[in-house]
């Protein structure tokens, strides 16, 4: 029986066990499991005193299987680049796996199972990345008078870009996904690194002088950062 108390809906099973328990299965539902002749107020009591359980379980839930899910590589699915969301078509013939043609996301139908699809988007990714990159990197490097040595797109497990002690900077794929002031602003944060090789009042001063909002730009990463998944 599907219920609700408060704001929780739950699904009220009664069972020979003698004592209530609660559970979330793998489609986020709540599960009451309570002894035959348990009275309504008893049960929203039990759920009233296990309210803060539940909802730290259903947010973990949330990050697990909702926010996390797998991208489907079907017509019209959209997929972020540079911050604007494109469609994809699945088309028969073409000579690269993956084009943007025309605001549309064309991949090669013989590359539409995974992993050959997302291969194909992290190639398209990693190609455009140097390119555009680069030309950022060349940008704010005159404005900020440091010399970057080699960039090179990459993918790693936590970070967005990583910059060596050599003036070398990784920039992970992932960055393509980002809108061009956010990645702007990771640009900046990396360059900033060659005068100040941590993370000092100094050093946020650096990157403070070139994005004067940088602090909202960061701020955007950590709240949005982790849908940038293939
Ligand atoms: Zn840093």
């Amino acid at each position: 029986m599907d219920l609700q108390y408060k704001d929780i809906h739950y699904t009220l099973i009664r069972s020979s066990r003698k004592t209530a328990c609660i559970q979330i299965n793998q489609e986020g539902q709540v599960l009451l499991r309570v002894p035959q002749r348990t009275g309504l107020k008893q049960i929203e009591g039990f759920i009233e005193a296990k309210k803060q359980w539940i909802l730290r379980h259903l947010e973990n839930w949330r990050e697990q299987y909702v926010e996390k899910k797998e991208r489907r590589f079907l017509n019209g699915e959209p997929f972020p680049y540079l911050g604007r969301s494109y469609r994809l078509k699945i088309v028969k013939n073409q000579s690269a796996p993956l084009l943007l043609k025309a605001g549309t996301f064309c991949l090669r139908s013989d590359h539409r199972a995974i992993p050959n699809a997302s291969d194909a988007f992290k190639s398209f990714y990693r190609e455009r990345g140097l390119i555009h990159i680069g030309e950022r990197v060349a940008h704010f490097q005159a404005i900020m008078s440091v010399k970057a040595g080699r960039i090179r797109m990459v993918e790693t497990k936590t970070r967005w870009a990583s910059c060596s002690s050599e003036g070398n900077l990784n920039f992970h794929w992932k960055c393509l996904m980002l809108p061009g002031r956010v990645l702007d602003y990771i640009v900046v944060h990396e360059l900033a690194h060659i005068l100040q090789m941590n993370h000092s009042k100094k050093f946020w001063r650096e990157v403070e002088k070139i994005i004067s909002d940088y602090k909202e730009r960061r701020e955007w990463l950590r709240l949005n950062g982790t849908e940038m998944e293939l």
